[in-house]
């Protein structure tokens, strides 16, 4: 098909791990594509920053030179209660530690030399559905069409992929983050509840850790909507995280937050759009995976596209066979973290199972494994 300037084979709604890692697959297929970003790289985001081993060599084969970024192995994990016990424990296949404003930037700029068009401060307003063939999108800065539209756009729904049924919401979160320098090694991660959340710290790259929490929206109220107060009330009260914010030297002037964080599976095809990483659904940050997910579904679904666009599968093919694909990954994966959430946050709960886990560590590391997934 003749294309105008205008009229792409792909378009993607959202430029983080999801949406670039699709696009450059597509790029190296030969398949026209333009990402819409709302923001302008680099910018950071609330994220813990620990990416487990199974996206390494993906990573590395669509371009990016992991292994000459000196970033830090994580092969050991700390879990804290806030009663002042720690559970320690190696992470059999582990991870590494980057940051988002350079994990996203890198991921951008290897997206463009590869030829995708991307659109910063693009803000998606509109997707219509033309005919089964082409569909509108309207963005801020204007009118585009293309063939098959994908909504990478991360964990808040825009108001044109919504549907009636959104699942019911569960509880209500913030999330702050913070880089700081501090006196912590390399080669671990730590996860500390306390009552409502928890925090994790392991280090990004330039002898940086990456802080970063979970609380509710409820305790934040209580604060006074300070986050300080929620800080010194609340994470405090856990001996390990009291040291850790007294004695860091802070990076950023304020922290990084979000607010309404929910975590549940959504749908992979809503409203004539692929969804893909936290669009698609997301899981609790306790499991330490949610941009494997992201970049592992991006795979998956340029695969099928890729298949799509030589017309070797019709689109009714592609919708099934990505649906069937994604329930397959991440389904048990999803449902495993909405069960481990359930323990933690809870002063008591949290520290018997904490301890239980200590006397059985063949379990922990079962567990553990139910987190992560193999390499692709
Ligand atoms: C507190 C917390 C800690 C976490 N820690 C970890 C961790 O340690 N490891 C891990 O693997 N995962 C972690 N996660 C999960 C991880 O951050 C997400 O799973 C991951 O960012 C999902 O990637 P994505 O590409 O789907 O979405 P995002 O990275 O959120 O990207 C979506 C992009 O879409 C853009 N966008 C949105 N709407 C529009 C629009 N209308 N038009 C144009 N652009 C738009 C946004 O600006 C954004 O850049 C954590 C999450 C939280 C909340």
């Amino acid at each position: 098909m003749e294309t105008s300037p205008e009229n792409y084979s792909c378009a993607i709604i959202g430029g983080g791990v999801a949406g670039l890692s699709l696009a450059i697959q597509l790029a190296d297929a030969g398949i026209k594509t333009i990402v819409f970003e709302k923001n302008t790289y680099p910018f950071h985001k609330v994220c813990g920053e620990y990416i487990s081993m199974e996206s390494w060599n993906f990573l590395m084969e669509l371009g990016l030179p992991l292994a000459e970024m000196n970033l830090p192995m994580i092969r050991e994990v700390g879990i804290s209660s806030e009663k002042g016990f720690m559970l320690r424990a190696p992470l059999a296949s582990g991870g590494f530690g980057i940051s988002r404003f350079a994990l996203d930037n890198e991921l951008f700029a290897l997206a463009r030399q590869k030829g995708v068009t991307i659109l910063e401060n693009c803000k998606v307003q509109f997707v219509k559905q033309e005919s089964r063939h082409i569909t509108l999108i309207t963005t801020t800065q204007g009118t585009f069409t293309a063939q098959i539209v994908c909504g990478s756009y991360g964990k808040y729904t825009p108001s044109f992929a919504r549907n009636m049924q959104e699942p019911k919401k569960n509880i209500n979160y913030i999330g702050v983050k913070y880089h700081v320098k501090t006196n912590f090694p390399d080669n671990r991660i730590e996860l500390h509840n306390f009552e409502g959340g928890y925090c994790g710290i392991s280090k990004v790259e330039g002898n940086v850790c990456c802080l970063c929490y979970l609380a509710t929206a409820d305790q934040l109220k209580q604060a006074g909507n300070n986050i300080k107060e929620l800080e010194e009330k609340v994470l405090h009260k856990n001996p390990f995280l009291k040291k850790i914010f007294t004695e860091s030297e802070f990076l950023f002037e304020e922290p990084v937050v979000i607010s309404n964080v929910t975590f549940h599976k959504k749908s992979t095809y809503e409203n004539g759009i692929f969804l893909l990483g936290d669009a698609a659904g997301s899981i609790t940050p306790l499991c330490g995976n949610g941009m494997s997910m992201g970049l592992r579904a991006s795979n998956m679904l340029a695969q099928l596209l890729i298949s799509f666009f030589k017309e070797d599968v019709s689109k009714d093919a592609l919708i099934h066979a990505y649906a069937l694909a994604w329930n397959d990954q991440f389904k048990f994966r999803i449902q495993t973290g909405y069960y481990l959430q359930s323990l933690f946050g809870k002063k008591n709960t949290t520290h018997l199972v904490l301890k239980a886990l200590n006397a059985m560590p063949r379990f922990t590391q079962k567990i553990i494994g139910l987190t992560h997934g193999k390499p692709f």
